[in-house]
């Protein structure tokens, strides 16, 4: 096992790790910028490095400077959290290179899976359900609009190296395709630096369906059922639960081993999420991430597991503790993502934390690196917290989240929190019938636009 762990991240995501890190007896390295010299990662660390100025390029995402710091105290291993250089295959490649292990797949892996069409391509070959559209890349009008004619529209214009929500072109008939194509085309080639597109059929309705799967280097694959991810504002995850209120336990074991079987054969390491649309019955990859998810909690609660000391002791070339009979859902987790934003904008608040009060009882977990005096710098995400609660039932846990929103105080800036306090009242949400659009139309009506 490793001694030492860098962690090539900031915030609630840093200190997850660290706290898995302390768990395990593993000493931790943090790295911060000059923005962060007083953040609570850096602070709980058991070491910190400063790799560079407030810019993420010149240091979160500075390759040579986490090099040398991992070089400089010894560190063994890196583990880069969701975002940032999570999903960047050169930085695994050069970090494999230095012989330092990098926490998660291997850099073959993230670049198939990074690239949505040849990710796509796989999985089908794989047998995992995709969304009808184009045989990969689309290079000509004419192509698209057959294309486009057998799947039936509205369709979407995709971009291979698209992510965040960003690079998606709608098109409602065959007038709008060839503007679609090249705004998407453009648009890609400024955002990604590829023009790469494809056609995807696009979906009305449906939800947002992920399943959590886990493998280590001896074979073993396992998978811990799905998050509902459905609850979105403009492609962004807005609040997350685990199990889907919609999915029967046969199509959550039917979809899982699916995965799992799909990775296996890939000869996957580590943790993955395979992304879903969920429409009438039916599952349509839409793409995978090769890390850590934001809403892993929610999963770790109801299957009682820890993500992250299974990321590490895989990549430490262990077995994962547990196997796919051990694996049986407990209850229900509701994830409520709190940014330091406008709760009617959303346009981001950063500034100082007059007060802080995290909420606290039975069954809720605050991930968060917040505190009294905490000035949020301005320079990278809005999230800054994340409260997860678990109940034995949905009910249950839906008044333990209304209970511990009471509970929480962030004075100083403006947060999120407000409007988790209304949704976490809506009828529609409390009988769990929502898709994909539903929270920005419910968000139009509050705003008194709807
Ligand atoms: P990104 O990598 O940018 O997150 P995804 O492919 O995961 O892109 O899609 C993000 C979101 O966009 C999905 O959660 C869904 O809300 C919407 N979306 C993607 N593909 C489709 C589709 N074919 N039909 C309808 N909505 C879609």
């Amino acid at each position: 096992m490793f001694e030492k762990i860098l962690i090539a991240n900031r915030g609630e995501i840093a200190l997850r790790i660290q706290r898995a890190c302390r768990e395990m007896g593993i000493h931790t390295v943090a790295v911060h910028s000059t923005a962060d010299a007083d953040a609570m990662h850096v602070r709980l660390a058991d070491e910190s490095v400063c790799i560079g100025p407030p810019s993420a390029t010149h240091s979160y995402l500075n390759v040579p400077a986490l090099i040398t710091a991992c070089e400089l105290t010894g560190a063994q291993a890196i583990h880069p959290g969701y975002g940032f250089l999570s999903e960047n295959a050169a930085f695994a490649q050069i970090v494999t290179e230095h012989d330092i292990t990098f926490i998660g797949p291997t850099a073959d892996h993230i670049t198939m899976m990074g690239d949505k069409i040849t990710a796509k391509d796989a999985m089908k070959r794989l047998g995992v359900p995709v969304v009808p559209g184009s045989d990969g890349e689309i290079t000509e009008d004419a192509v698209a609009l057959r294309v486009a004619d057998e799947i039936g529209y509205p369709v979407l214009v995709k971009a291979s190296a698209g992510g965040g929500g960003r690079g998606m072109k709608l098109a409602r008939s065959a007038g709008e395709l060839p503007n679609a194509l090249s705004t998407a085309r453009s648009e890609a080639g400024a955002a990604f630096g590829s023009t790469a597109v494809y056609l995807e059929k696009y979906l009305g309705k449906p939800r947002h369906i992920e399943i959590q799967v886990m493998a280590d280097s001896h074979g073993n694959v396992v998978h811990l059922g799905e998050r509902d991810c459905s609850l979105q504002r403009r492609n962004q995850k807005v609040l997350e639960e685990a199990p889907s209120p919609i999915l029967k336990p046969e199509e959550r074991a039917e979809i899982g081993e699916r995965c799992s079987k799909a990775l296996a054969e890939l000869g996957y390491l580590g943790a993955g999420t395979v992304e879903f649309l969920y429409e009438d019955g039916g599952f349509y990859f839409i793409e995978m991430n090769t890390r850590l998810q934001v809403e892993h909690p929610v999963t770790e609660m109801v299957y009682g597991v820890d993500l992250v000391r299974e990321q590490i002791r895989v990549a430490a070339g262990m077995p994962l503790s547990f196997k796919q009979e051990d694996l049986v859902p407990n209850g229900h987790a509701i994830e409520c993502r709190i940014n330091a934003e406008n709760p009617r904008t959303f346009t981001p608040s950063p500034g100082t934390i007059q007060s802080y009060h995290a909420p606290g009882g039975l069954g809720v977990r605050m991930d968060s690196g917040i505190y009294s005096g905490y000035r949020i710098p301005p320079y990278y995400d809005s999230l800054i917290g994340k409260l997860i609660a678990h109940g034995r039932d949905r009910d249950e846990c839906v008044m333990r989240v209304r209970r511990a929103l009471g509970e929480t105080v962030i004075e100083g800036v403006d947060t999120t929190l407000p409007l988790f306090r209304e949704l976490l009242e809506e009828k529609d949400f409390l009988t769990g019938n929502y898709d994909i659009h539903w929270l920005e139309h419910w968000i139009d009506e509050i705003n008194g636009e709807g």
